[in-house]
């Protein structure tokens, strides 16, 4: 018996900070009896702060260009075997309504980086979605200027979600030609300092990555203070580097999400996509140890079979309203209830 395990799990606190030694434990458990444990603590630690509703949010992935060349992403301008779209803003503005009659009271604008949509074209889109209701918008379109971030703020986007993808500094370069993981904090942060409610997160399964890695992911986690981490397995896709590297495996992604339960009591954890591309059970599996959202794919369906990140994406062949059905479905059979409010940031609750 892995006693120092049982240690940890048992002095557990949601007020006092986990150590990362403590989280390694954690994510080491077994996958018998400590991993249940481990999952019942974080599903009854869900309950306390969140209770059994399951925040909705509609997400429109709205153009694939990107700029970017990620090693691990399907989007990545190097893939030439991708036919490339992008909505015009009046079509973003019109799918989001469409999403907002459907009963959604948060949409996700998510693309690759595609400076195409300047910030004028943005808040545009924020403005005019914003004009005639109260929905939170959720921004998740990679690295601006803080100047620019502010301007998105202030025409009416509610929170942004830039995931640091791995903590591992050399890993994330290295996954991210062009790009930094110092200028990624300092996106992060010029996001919290305009006002954005943060949302972060890494992938589980990236090549090089090790269990410590996935205790610093955590612990950045908390350090940001974000308002929601998505943390979901790395998925390979064929036309990328890393085509040949396996799937993350999908005990360790659950793991990792119930350890950031326990280590951020407050956030707000999707149960993703790709969990659920990896095991048709995926999400109920993720509702169980500690997640309380769903993100639903509301992107009209003649583009989303397009936005191929990774292959077999789960709902790329349903239509909005057969994605959102899917959900009511899935959050009625595991018990739990659909949020009715906007799910905002918890902290001016608890703090
Ligand atoms: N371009 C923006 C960005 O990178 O922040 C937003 C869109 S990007 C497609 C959204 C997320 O997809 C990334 O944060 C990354 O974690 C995830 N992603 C990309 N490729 C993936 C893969 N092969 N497996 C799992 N997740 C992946
Ligand atoms: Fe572009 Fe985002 Fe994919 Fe990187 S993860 S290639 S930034 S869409």
């Amino acid at each position: 018996m892995n006693i120092a395990f049982w240690q940890v799990l048992e002095k557990y606190k949601p007020s006092q900070q986990l150590s990362k030694k403590e989280i390694v434990l954690l994510l080491n458990a077994n996958v018998g009896s400590e991993s249940q444990a481990l999952f019942a603590l974080a599903d009854q630690v869900r309950q306390q702060y969140h209770g059994p509703a399951v925040h909705l949010r509609g997400i429109i992935e709205f153009s694939n260009y990107c700029k970017n060349d990620c090693c691990y992403c399907g989007l990545r301008c190097s893939n030439q075997n991708i036919e490339r779209y992008r909505l015009l803003a009046s079509e973003v503005v019109a799918a989001a309504h469409q999403v907002i009659m459907m009963g959604f009271n948060t949409i996700v604008l998510q693309s690759g980086e595609d400076p195409w949509y300047d910030a004028a074209t943005i808040c545009e889109i924020l403005l005019q979605i914003k004009r005639d209701s109260n929905v939170a918008i959720t921004l998740s379109i990679g690295e601006r200027t803080k100047e620019e971030y502010r301007l998105m703020y202030q025409a009416g986007a509610d929170r942004f979600l830039l995931k640091h993808e791995t903590a591992d500094q050399q890993l994330f370069n290295k996954l991210r030609p062009g790009t930094s993981f110092e200028k990624r904090l300092i996106c992060l942060q010029s996001l919290r300092a305009v006002g954005f409610q943060v949302g972060s997160g890494n992938m589980v399964g990236l090549p090089g990555q090790t269990v410590a890695t996935l205790a610093a992911d955590i612990l950045l986690l908390k350090q940001l203070d974000v308002e929601m981490a998505g943390i979901g397995p790395f998925i390979p896709h064929p036309q990328t580097p890393l085509a040949q590297v396996p799937p993350g495996d999908l005990q360790l992604t659950l793991k990792t999400l119930a350890v950031a339960r326990l280590a951020l009591p407050l956030a707000h954890l999707p149960a993703t996509t790709a969990a659920a591309t990896l095991h048709p059970q995926g999400r109920q599996m993720a509702l169980a140890c500690g997640a309380n959202v769903i993100m639903p794919n509301v992107t009209p369906l003649k583009f989303r079979k397009l936005y191929q990140i990774y292959p077999g994406k789960a709902g790329s062949t349903e239509n909005p309203l057969e994605s959102l059905n899917k959900t009511r479905d899935l959050i009625r059979v595991t018990g739990r209830e659909i949020a009715t409010g906007r799910g905002d940031s918890l902290k001016k609750y608890f703090r």
